[in-house]
């Protein structure tokens, strides 16, 4: 099995400091949050960033500071956030593009928020697609639902994705079953990586399924506050240690952010 890609999406555009008081916001505190994680184990940091009111924000000033500040003190894989936050525009979302970051996510369908609808058309996924490739960009599918899968074969097709892809699945609530994620798994096109973000309560569980089917693992306060029922996660750096402490006793080795870019064919730095 190849090793274990810990991925920390340490803040989301949708998690707030009431959810959880030690969110990371800050270009400063997000640098900080990002390196602890990767102290503990992470090689990859999904990263969405925040204005001075602590709202989302796809400014490009602002990734382009916050990924200096981490890119100071680790070499973690940065990861930007394409998905931006509920009611952004295309062109809004793929500001951060522009930095020429080593990732970037790309989510291939739309989906129901709450009240809130995360709005990828066709028109605006092939957008963001162009603008990945455009600048050299390795992308990370997010997957919510089967249909997802086909809509990146639709993109392998038109030369806008090319393989081997390397999806995460996001799963919460009833789906987030070994059978499930073993249907979504078997869906994929061969040679393809993937990796789960569970949500909530799913985080732990999920993490634990796919350490052991040689999946990766993402983690953190945008997927899910808590570290036990009722009992709040002191930070995303937490998650993390616990997913490569049970990676460890498992027996299935955590990639360093060098073993990280051979197993997505990201170029060495
Ligand atoms: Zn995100």
């Amino acid at each position: 099995m190849e090793k274990l890609i810990i991925t920390a999406a340490v803040v989301g555009a949708e998690t707030m400091r009431a959810d959880n008081p030690n969110l990371p916001l800050t270009p400063e505190e997000l640098a900080q949050a990002t390196y602890d994680c990767w102290r503990a184990g992470a090689s990859v940091v999904h990263l969405h960033v925040r204005d001075a009111d602590g709202q989302p924000t796809q400014n490009p000033k602002i990734f382009a500071q916050t990924m200096q500040l981490i890119q100071e003190r680790c070499d973690i894989i940065i990861q930007v956030s394409t998905g931006g936050a509920i009611g952004m525009s295309v062109e809004e979302r793929v500001q951060p593009l522009q930095l020429h970051p080593e990732m970037a996510s790309l989510t291939t369908g739309t989906v129901n928020f709450g009240n809130d609808v995360f709005y990828n058309s066709w028109p605006y996924i092939t957008h963001i697609a162009k603008a990945i490739k455009e600048n050299g960009v390795k992308p990370e599918l997010g997957i919510f639902e089967p249909s997802m899968i086909e809509t990146a074969r639709q993109l392998v097709k038109q030369g806008l994705l090319s393989p081997p892809l390397h999806c995460t699945f996001a799963l919460g609530g009833n789906l987030a079953t070994a059978r499930y994620l073993a249907h979504l798994v078997d869906s994929l096109p061969a040679g393809s990586h993937w990796g789960v973000a569970g949500l909530g309560r799913a985080e732990l569980q999920l993490a634990a399924l796919a350490i052991v089917m040689g999946g990766h693992v993402r983690v953190g306060f945008e997927d899910n506050v808590y570290y036990s029922r009722g009992v709040l996660a002191e930070s995303n750096a937490q998650l993390v240690e616990r997913v490569a402490r049970l990676a460890q006793e498992l027996q299935r080795e955590v990639a360093t952010p060098a073993e990280a870019r051979q197993i997505l064919g990201i170029p060495a730095r």
